[in-house]
């Protein structure tokens, strides 16, 4: 959604954001298409003294699995930003800042951005998952498997080559 400024950069009333846009097609920097459900992006611009100032939130579920043990992971995600708009750079622009020199706002590309700089590095289904067994595949965190421990790749060759 491109947000028409030209109005509140000359102290028009405030603008009301909600609409929900589609990221089932964006592959997330990590890989993959977490973001099978519409994504609702919300927000409010407004002309404070001169000051434009957007206050604006994100609400999206991640679909994903658990990078240790596979399990699916649905996470609901909440990211809230704010920014300071202008219509040309200050200078010193502070990240805040954000410079709509055409008087839009590009609202996708930001909601965008702020979702995706607040995804996790790692997909952990619990912090503390003990992931699958490399050798049954069972899923530990359902509890032990039965297969002897396994030792360094390393050691395991130094197995073989004496046997
Ligand atoms: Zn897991
Ligand atoms: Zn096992």
């Amino acid at each position: 959604m491109l947000v028409n400024l030209k109005d509140i950069f000359v102290g028009g009333a405030p603008i009301t954001i909600g609409y929900a846009m589609d990221l089932s097609k964006e592959e997330v920097p990590g890989g993959g298409f977490p973001f099978s459900e519409p994504v609702r992006v919300s927000g409010r611009i407004e002309n404070r003294a001169g000051v434009v100032q957007l206050h604006a939130a994100v609400h999206a579920v991640r679909h994903t699995v658990c990078d240790r043990c596979l399990s699916p992971i649905s996470q609901p995600m909440h990211v809230e930003f704010e920014n300071v708009l202008v219509t040309e750079s200050q200078g010193d622009d502070s990240d805040e800042l954000l410079v709509c020199s055409e008087q839009t706002l590009d609202m996708d590309a930001l909601a965008k951005t702020n979702l995706f700089l607040s995804l996790p590095m790692k997909e952990l289904c619990r912090p503390n998952c003990k992931g699958i067994c490399p050798q049954c595949g069972k899923n530990l965190n359902d509890g032990p498997c039965g297969c002897k421990p396994q030792g360094h790749p390393a050691f395991l060759k130094l197995r073989e080559f004496l046997q």
